[in-house]
């Protein structure tokens, strides 16, 4: 049967799942070990073409995985039911009201739409986004392992793959383990680009004193180095520094990244679907922070291949991202990822697929595996 945007949603099932992990992550705010969990929404049309979506909650940065569960599953669902994708902007902007926060639900619910209406379409994610032919992105993965020899095994096989761009994790443990693994990322890979993310790990006095001398390494940039709300730190910060300063936890939506420009906290901006609720509301991050002279980065969370589909198909219709992405948990974290084909990275580079909505597909069967709630079944 043809397809076409007014075909009903009538399916609409929401999975919470724990994706077990090949090593540990340490950061400013918190640790990630054994499984990532993330909430996967699938909606289906009247004529059985799906559409997925990921929401991916970090506890200690935007919510936990049970408030995205419920929003998805019981104050989104009767928003979307019954209704088509031809209703999107209604549909998101209701959802939008139903609850607040909750930015991780609320992206999974459009990314999701975003790809049905693909694949009623035709078109890929990037083109109804309003891009042009992607161009490869240079992939960053981050170095966070409290277990630097690990972190050493791991960047030898970066650099055989060709990722050029490493983001090290700071102030999880003190300073001199800083110091200690920039020198030696310096001095043993002079091929990597090197960014440093501090994820709040800071107060304000020890904030002064280390992040200076970390910006002697000449990093490309260094990011959140204290509390999301310490705007006084960040700003007083910025106007010393000898290294940009991204904001990432200070900046969720547009809403935030007008008042930081005008705060002056920062020299560019991680762009996050899980913070800002949205593709669109990305783009105009993005846009917003290239309108006032600041860079974007193209961030992330402990995210599957399904919403870093989502993610590079934002950045492949947004080129004032231009720093890059982080998509690399599914290639370098996850023991098994959920899409049914590798996330599409080439020599350290992401490319955003051509095909109909995401370019990609969610194997069921993966998400049945790693569920831990059970399907639970939406049809109305
Ligand atoms: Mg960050």
């Amino acid at each position: 049967m043809s397809h076409t945007l007014e075909d009903r949603i009538i399916g609409y099932d929401v999975w919470h799942c724990a994706l077990p992990v090949v090593s540990r992550r340490d950061h400013g705010i918190g640790s990630v070990a054994g499984a990532v969990e993330v909430i996967i929404l699938r909606l289906t049309t009247e004529g059985g073409v799906h559409g997925f979506g990921e929401a991916s909650p970090w506890t200690v940065f935007t919510g936990s995985p049970e408030a995205s569960f419920a929003a998805l599953h019981r104050y989104m669902r009767p928003l979307v039911v019954g209704r088509s994708v031809a209703e999107h902007a209604d549909i998101l902007a209701q959802a939008s009201k139903s609850i607040v926060h909750c930015s991780e639900a609320k992206a999974a619910l459009d990314t999701a739409l975003h790809d049905l209406k693909g694949r009623l379409t035709g078109r890929p994610v990037w083109a109804l986004l309003g891009g042009q032919t992607p161009r490869p992105t240079p992939l960053s993965c981050s170095i966070a392992d409290p277990d630097f020899d690990a972190d050493k095994a791991l960047m030898e096989r970066l650099k055989d793959d060709g990722v050029g761009i490493v983001k090290l994790k700071t102030g999880f443990r003190d300073h001199d383990f800083d110091v200690m693994r920039l020198d030696y990322v310096r001095r043993h890979y002079p091929e990597f680009s090197v960014r440093v993310d501090y994820n709040q790990g800071l107060d304000r006095g020890a904030a002064l004193k280390q992040v200076p001398e970390i910006a002697g390494f000449a990093p490309d940039f260094i990011e959140q180095p204290v509390a999301a709300g310490d705007w006084q730190t960040m700003a007083d910060l910025r106007k010393t520094l000898a290294a940009p300063l991204l904001a990432d936890e200070s900046v969720f939506g547009p809403e935030d990244m007008d008042r930081a420009i005008a705060a002056g906290i920062c020299d560019g901006v991680s762009v996050k679907l899980m913070k800002t609720g949205g593709l669109t509301r990305a783009q105009q991050v993005a846009r917003m922070a290239a309108g006032a002279g600041l860079s974007a980065y193209g961030g992330d969370m402990f995210e599957t291949g399904l919403a870093h589909l989502a993610g590079a198909h934002l950045i492949a219709a947004t080129p004032e991202i231009a720093l890059g992405c982080e998509f690399y948990q599914a290639k370098y974290f996850l023991a098994e990822d959920l899409l049914t084909s590798p996330f599409p990275v080439s020599d350290g580079h992401v490319i955003a697929p051509n095909g109909p909505g995401l370019g990609a597909e969610c194997d069921l069967d993966k998400v049945l595996k790693y569920a831990v709630n059970g399907p639970v079944k939406g049809v109305r």
